[in-house]
């Protein structure tokens, strides 16, 4: 059961009906500026007060999703972005700077990696240690005295790794490191990051939060309203804000998440316990099922599952594709979150490098189960494994 409070944030905090003439969906502010009867009043404008003046630096749509994203997660301000990846970049250029060092764990969102590699490491000087991150010890051998930051996800999203994340704050904080985690996978209904001390939670608003697959957009959230404050102040100066039309469509796919996130928890563990009895499948890799080496944490960490999950198939590359090409509900495509299941070879053309760097073969294909039903899932996929 999810608590009011949240059910609230999901449905009616941070609105006003009263302000829009009884409507009882706030509407698009579709401007890119505000107009004032004076000089002083456009001077007096307080964009952390929820006063506006220019699109860039807020709008009244964008506010109202904020609300609810902070309330959600239990912080004091919610920043949105035009993507993800904005919000992940924003957070790590506020909290590094040339010459800082960031621990990252080695199985994080691959176009962070490509962030910190093919960019921050050679543009400012930064450098980064990855590590696997299942033992805190793995974090504690890389601290050094220039380590500015964390970065987390939990669980990660193809091999569904568990972090410690009471273990990480505690062990950075008596650093004065900074922890951030990605915590796209669980959404805010399933885990509450910031409670077990993390200090900045982001999340892509593209997946669950949109739920729809027709936005893009991302989110920072914290506890310390000041850090949140600069990072709105640094938004306006870079210029990634979400656009109102997409904070309507996050502020929509809002209103059902709840229900959404129970139909795919419930909808997943079918499949994955169907597939994990499959002779055609090696392994299957899903927090939700008690034979994750990490199920106990992922417990104690999570009320809940999502539809992600991976699977490795028994046999070569060209096995798995030929599965993967067979399937029909499922649809080969790289995103998840949304109403339609999706599949795709996650490391079909991967080198050997990329492989050993996360001890896995070429077999591995990441499924995310729809809202079409176990039923229509489980007969797809077991017509796909027979033609292998
Ligand atoms: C998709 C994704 C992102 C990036 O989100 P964008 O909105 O596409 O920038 C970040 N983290 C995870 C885990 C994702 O799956």
């Amino acid at each position: 059961m999810s608590n009011t409070e949240d059910l609230l944030a999901l449905t009616h905090v941070g609105e006003d009906p009263s302000k829009y003439m009884g409507s009882v969906t706030p509407p698009i502010f579709m401007n890119s500026l505000h107009v004032f009867d004076t000089v002083d009043d456009y001077f007096a404008v307080d964009i952390f007060k929820d006063q506006y003046y220019y699109g860039r630096a807020s709008n009244p749509t964008v506010t109202i999703l904020e609300k609810k994203l902070a309330t959600l997660e239990h912080g004091e301000r919610a920043v949105v972005f035009s993507a993800g990846m904005a919000a992940c970049a924003a957070a790590i250029l506020r909290i590094c700077k040339t010459g800082s060092h960031i621990i990252c764990i080695k199985e994080s969102y691959g176009p962070v990696q490509h962030l910190l590699n093919d960019f921050l490491i050679e543009k400012m000087d930064i450098s980064v240690t990855y590590v696997d991150g299942k033992k805190l010890s793995d974090f504690e051998e890389a601290i050094r005295p220039e380590t500015d930051m964390i970065i987390l996800e939990s669980p990660t999203t193809l091999l569904f790794s568990v972090i410690d994340l009471e273990g990480v704050a505690k062990l950075a904080k008596a650093h004065g490191i900074t922890t951030y985690i990605d915590n796209t996978y669980s959404t805010p209904i399933f885990q509450k990051p910031l409670d077990m001390g993390i200090d900045i939670v982001m999340h892509t608003l593209t997946k669950y939060i949109g739920g729809h697959s027709d936005l893009i957009g991302g989110v920072l959230i914290s506890k310390d309203k000041e850090l949140m404050e600069k990072i709105m102040v640094q938004r306006d100066w870079f210029g990634g804000v979400l656009g109102s039309m997409e904070a309507w469509l996050a502020i929509r796919g809002l209103r059902t998440l709840d229900v959404r996130m129970k139909q795919h928890y419930e909808t997943t563990l079918k499949v994955t316990e169907y597939l994990e009895k499959h002779p055609k499948v090696k392994q299957v890799y899903y927090t939700g099922l008690k034979s994750h080496p990490q199920y106990e944490l992922a417990r104690k960490q999570q009320s809940g599952e999502c539809g992600l999950f991976s699977i490795e198939i028994d046999g070569d590359a060209k096995t798995t594709a030929k599965f993967v090409d067979a399937l029909k509900i499922f649809e080969r495509g790289c995103s998840w979150g949304g109403f339609e299941s999706l599949a795709i070879a996650y490391t079909y053309n991967w080198t050997k490098e990329q492989c050993d760097f996360l001890n896995v073969n070429q077999s591995i294909v990441r499924l995310h189960c729809g809202l079409e039903g176990a039923n229509a899932q489980i007969a797809d996929l077991e017509q796909a494994l027979a033609q292998i």
